[in-house]
């Protein structure tokens, strides 16, 4: 198998070449991603990517081929704050992963590289031992896209990195906002990993985060950090007991873990494979799927429409008179939402 996975990459070198300048023909991209051929995933990626109409059209029209292969893989969404070791962890786990001969793929969402290309996940340095593990395949986040972009074509990138036959599919973002909840919507597992921090452990905690979360891991449970890292686990056990039970039945449980020496690692996958025969006996497994297969459906249709409204110069013109009476209490922020959306279906 994994023979058969490097000679494809090879080959494809041609492949590229002739894509220099035009994309792969559909069929070179529908006959080589469920070959795990890495290279030409990773342009289909960059297709899905694009924001050219004609790339749009062939990116759906590839996903939509690829449909039937997508879906057979564990999808894991790990957040933290920067510092928190989310690449020494993901380092570590998945090359835990490898060893045990899966093939998992890693996807970034940055809301930061949204503003600035220079993206803090994207950082070539980061994860080096496994972008060089053939089993493994790391994608940073896109530039200039935005929340909503991001997270849609991320949800593209799953498929194909599935359609190519990776079995786990870690969505890592940053815990500083709105993305975890984009992330919670596309993930089967959501993994937070936390600090042990000195003093009140339960300061600065977005409860709503913790909520979302299926399993806590606080990090760097090394050295003198041992024992505040236990009392840590201890401290979030407890809070976990107090929020009410998760849709899923599934009692949130907290680890403790040091990526450097290689501990915790085993415990949290040995927990994410109960999780998902917990979750596949009980149903809820599939159900979280299709429930979010609606939100993707619900959240393109107000993207959608934001991105039709936005092309009419007139409509525009409009949003912008009414912005203006807005901000300037003359009129209620709904009833304008209502004015436009008739203005924009009647014209
Ligand atoms: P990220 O910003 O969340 O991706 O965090 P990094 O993985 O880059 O780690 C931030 C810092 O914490 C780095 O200096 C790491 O060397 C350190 N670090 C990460 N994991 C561990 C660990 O298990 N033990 C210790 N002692 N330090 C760690």
């Amino acid at each position: 198998m994994l023979s058969k996975f490097r000679n494809l990459t090879i080959e494809s070198h041609t492949l590229l070449k002739n894509a220099a300048t035009n994309r792969l023909p559909l069929q070179d991209f529908v006959r080589e991603i469920p070959l795990g051929n890495r290279i030409v995933l990773a342009q289909a990626i960059t297709l899905v990517e694009s924001k050219l109409d004609k790339d749009r059209t062939l990116a759906e029209q590839l996903i939509e081929t690829l449909l039937p292969s997508t879906g057979n893989s564990m999808r894991i969404g790990i957040t933290g704050v920067p510092g928190v070791g989310k690449s020494t962890f993901i380092e570590a786990f998945g090359k835990y992963l490898t060893s045990l001969s899966k093939k998992i793929a890693i996807l970034t969402i940055d809301p930061s590289s949204t503003k600035t290309r220079g993206s803090i996940l994207g950082d070539k340095t980061r994860m080096e031992e496994l972008a060089r593990d053939p089993l493994a395949f790391i994608r940073p986040t896109a530039a200039g896209l935005t929340l909503g972009g991001v997270a849609d074509r991320t949800r593209e990138a799953i498929l194909l990195c599935e359609a190519a036959g990776f079995e786990i599919i870690i969505i890592e973002t940053v815990g500083v906002g709105q993305s975890e909840t984009a992330v919670r919507n596309m993930v089967d597992f959501f993994l937070l990993l936390m600090l042990a921090g000195a003093g009140d452990e339960l300061q600065g905690i977005k409860k709503g985060i913790m909520e979302m979360a299926d399993a806590v891991v606080i990090t760097k449970a090394d050295g003198e950090n041992i024992q505040r890292a236990n009392q840590a686990c201890a401290d979030f056990q407890y809070a976990l007991h107090l929020f009410s039970e998760a849709d899923s039945g599934w009692k949130s449980t907290v680890l403790t873990s040091s990526a450097m020496e290689k501990r915790g690692i085993k415990e949290t996958w040995d927990l994410i494979q109960r999780y998902v025969q917990f979750t596949r006996s009980n149903h809820y497994f599939e159900q979280q799927r299709k429930q979010q297969s609606l939100i993707w459906f619900r959240e393109s249709i107000q993207q959608m429409l934001v991105q039709e409204l936005s092309k009419s110069g007139e409509m525009n013109a409009k949003m912008k008179l009414l912005e203006d009476q807005i901000t300037n209490k003359k009129v209620l922020p709904s009833r304008a939402a209502k004015a436009i959306i008739r203005d924009f279906l009647s014209s």
